[in-house]
């Protein structure tokens, strides 16, 4: 039984080995189960038929060959039901199909059960006995544990599209590949695998006579990747800050490090050819990182297999010829980094796709600031076998999509088509007040993290800003700022803004935001350390942030400060007196400093509940409406696999946002929202029926939601809510307000939100 296992569970990696495992599988289980016969019958989704797949008992020329419909025989019933069905004489229950030619008849005694994963049918398995009696109910258990083996082994199968060339003899159609938003928008482009893919471990020792001419390769690759780098320094230049390019600079002092060059010209001139030299040399020096102590240093074993991929793609001949990536590029890569800008000029980046990471990575973070379309976490999405195809990237959803139908291409398009449109066309509201028709004003704020966010924001008219994320600058460091480094970051931010507020929020990391001077290992890190948890535990880091935004806004005052993972009101206090402590030191050293004003992010479930009480200590809240769902719904915001329920039109969510507001008015207390609901137009109309006027979102959203809430009239959205709030389910909700502002004749395309109503 254990065998039987874990030969499956090595198997799963493998797609290829699928026949192999099945094959396997039958023919353990006929031994094991004391059956005559077993099969595998595989759910074939394009011609709606389970095909035997695998098979002892009956003739071998059967597999593959032998199919039943969806409506036929037992089969088809234990896959409609989804589960398992034992019986002692299957030719008596009414569902039998008695299929000629395979000996069937001898048989009797039958125990079927449904592969599934992740609620999809994937096929059906059997064990079937001459003998008329049903199988005992341990047999019963082994075949479902099996069964839930088998699923994911079938699952990469059919992701990697060796299911349906292999097994099928066509390709399946409209094949998603989930994992969680990186950024959104929707796009269409060419799968695209950046030069970080180059494989190091597949290039074996070669020997080679001319040592000069490799020598020379090998130097003219160096040179090639640190002109890339150099590049990209460049080009955002001026959108990024020094410290925010400081990330590019690590790259560069890599390659400049003559130790690393010298050990591979010294492999070449023992007589190895360059490529075989680069990947001995960065074998090495990444097993030398990976086991040291200091994590800051394992760090780095990453960023030297980065550059040696590089270096290696120039190496490659066919990839070093300029103008082979795709018109309109999915940059996909295994772990991808801002690097990758550096490989292919921004018009031809249609979208990024990366197998790991989370909203957080880095990647993501430029993503977002330069608006490309990005899903992050795509566990299972065979890459390989896809380059060179047609790819969607819906960012909205955190979804990959290849092999469509035309009539789902069209779709995409569609909407593509109509945000292209929509943002034309939205210009003109630039200075316009966000004011709906019957006289309720709003304030639209922005959200921000690096410069390119700020200068986006004031193109498209930000009235403020709502939420700073200080941990950015933060983590696109390889130290920990200093505090002259903090006030000049910090300075600039509430200059832009200046006469308008800038919300700066202290250091919020833990969570998925880690930075890789200062690791965090825990088992739950969203319920562990993170946000002003760490900060109060570390006064000398929370004191230099403090007193380098106070210096920042010396002669401005436009400073808020935000105090993030709030729980118990003692947290605000101790933070109050240290920043008491830090205006005090400041005024001692002759800085003319103002008292700013403090507010606490409400994101904790418990929060929801102490407004009142709270608000006897800060001076204004803010919504992180983002960790207040993951939280009220127990959903991991970074875990593909429950990104589906992770929705915060869940009526349980919206009714902790009204009471947030209700509870405010009450103390009369400033309350704002920051979380992605307030970026979302339906979301925003919610919000705005509730009773919220201050909304912060990224600036990409700024103008949809502005142009929406000046469609609408206030008094109608109030209604709206009322009906929403008696819904149960968060689809039907949005569904509902989107066919509500259709009645009215607001052009839902025009907001570029209606295609995604239905689509599952
Ligand atoms: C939130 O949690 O909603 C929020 C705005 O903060 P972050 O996404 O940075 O955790
Ligand atoms: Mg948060």
């Amino acid at each position: 039984m254990l065998n039987i296992l874990q030969r499956i569970s090595q198997d799963i990696s493998s797609a290829r080995d699928l026949r192999a495992t099945l094959d396997m599988v039958v023919l353990s289980l006929l031994e094991m189960m004391v059956s005559d016969a077993c099969s595998i019958f595989l759910w074939d989704s394009e011609s709606r038929r389970f095909v035997l797949s695998a098979n002892q008992g009956f003739a071998a020329h059967n597999i593959g060959n032998l199919s039943l419909n969806a409506g036929e025989g037992i089969i088809a019933l234990v896959g409609k039901r989804e589960e398992p069905i034992n019986l002692a004489d299957a030719a008596h229950h009414p569902s039998f199909h008695f299929v000629q030619g395979i000996g069937e008849e001898a048989y009797h005694g039958m125990l079927a059960v449904p592969i599934i994963h992740q609620r999809k049918l994937l096929g059906v398995i059997m064990v079937q006995k001459k003998a008329k009696i049903a199988y005992a109910s341990a047999d019963e258990a082994l075949l479902v544990t099996i069964s839930a083996q088998l699923s994911a082994a079938i699952a990469h199968a059919k992701a990697s599209g060796y299911l349906g060339r292999d097994f099928f003899g066509h390709t399946l159609l409209n094949n998603i590949y989930r994992g969680v938003v990186g950024s959104s928008g929707v796009a269409i482009g060419t799968a695209y695998m950046g030069k970080a893919n180059a494989n190091l471990d597949s290039i074996g020792h070669r020997d080679t006579d001319d040592i000069d001419g490799e020598i020379t390769l090998f130097e003219t690759a160096l040179a090639n990747v640190r002109l890339d780098m150099t590049e990209v320094g460049n080009h955002f230049a001026r959108d990024l800050r020094p410290e925010e390019r400081a990330i590019f600079d690590v790259y560069l002092r890599m390659l400049d490090d003559a130790a690393l060059g010298q050990e591979v010209i010294q492999e070449i001139a023992k007589g190895q050819w360059a490529q075989g030299a680069l990947a001995t040399v960065v074998k090495r020096y990444s097993k030398h990182f990976e086991s040291m102590e200091d994590p800051y240093i394992r760090e780095r074993a990453t960023d030297i297999r980065d550059m040696g991929r590089r270096i290696l793609s120039y190496l490659q001949a066919e990839d070093t010829h300029i103008g082979t990536f795709p018109e309109r590029a999915v940059i996909i890569g295994e772990e991808l980094t801002p690097a990758i800008l550096a490989e292919i000029p921004e018009n031809h980046i249609a979208a990024l796709v990366s197998i790991k990471g989370s909203a957080n990575s880095h990647i993501a973070i430029f993503a977002r600031a330069m608006g490309i379309p990005t899903v992050m976490g795509v566990t299972d999405f065979p890459y390989q076998n896809l380059l060179g195809q047609e790819l969607v990237v819906d960012g909205y959803r955190g979804k990959v999509l290849s092999n469509l139908t035309n009539e789902k291409k069209q779709h995409y398009r569609d909407i593509i088509a109509e945000e292209r449109a929509l943002v034309q066309g939205l210009d003109n509201l630039i200075p316009k007040p966000c004011t709906t028709l019957d006289g309720v004003t709003h304030q639209l704020l922005v959200n921000t993290g690096l410069m390119t966010d700020v200068v986006r924001a004031l193109d498209r008219g930000a009235e403020g800003v709502g939420l700073y994320r200080t941990e950015i600058p933060f983590m696109m460091r390889d130290r920990f700022p200093s505090e002259f480094e903090q006030t000049e970051i910090y300075r600039q931010q509430l200059k832009i803004f200046h006469p308008r507020d800038v919300v700066m929020r202290t250091l919020d990391i833990g969570g998925d935001k880690a930075l890789s001077y200062f690791p965090i290992n825990e088992q739950n890190p969203f319920l562990g350390w993170r946000g002003i948890r760490v900060t109060l535990d570390h006064p000398e880091i929370f004191m230099v942030q403090l007193r380098a935004m106070l210096r920042a806004s010396e002669g401005l005052n436009n400073l808020k400060i935000l105090l993030p993972m709030v729980t118990n009101n003692s947290e605000i206090d101790e933070a109050m007196h240290l920043l008491y402590r830090a205006m005090h030191e400041l005024q001692e050293e002759g800085i003319e400093v103002q008292q700013p004003k403090v507010g606490m992010m409400v994101e904790i479930p418990a929060n929801v509940y102490q407004i009142a009480s709270v608000a006897h200590h800060v001076d204004f809240l803010s919504v992180g409406s983002n960790d207040l769902t993951q939280y009220l719904l127990a959903v991991d915001r970074t875990n593909p696999r429950v990104a589906g329920m992770f929705d915060s039109f869940h009526p349980g969510v919206l009714r902790a946002l009204q009471l947030i507001v209700d509870e405010a008015k009450a103390a009369d207390i400033e309350v704002s929202i920051c979380g992605e609901i307030a970026g979302d137009p339906i979301g925003a109309i919610i919000l705005s029926a509730m009773g919220y006027r201050n909304l912060s979102m990224s600036s990409t959203s700024l103008l949809k939601v502005k142009s929406v809430l000046r469609q609408i009239s206030h008094s109608w959205a109030v209604e709206l809510l009322r009906d929403v709030t008696k819904l149960d389910d968060p689809r039907v909700v949005r569904a509902t307000i989107e066919l509500a502002l259709q009645s009215q004749d607001i052009s839902l395309s025009k907001l570029g939100i209606s295609k995604f109503a239905h689509d599952g």
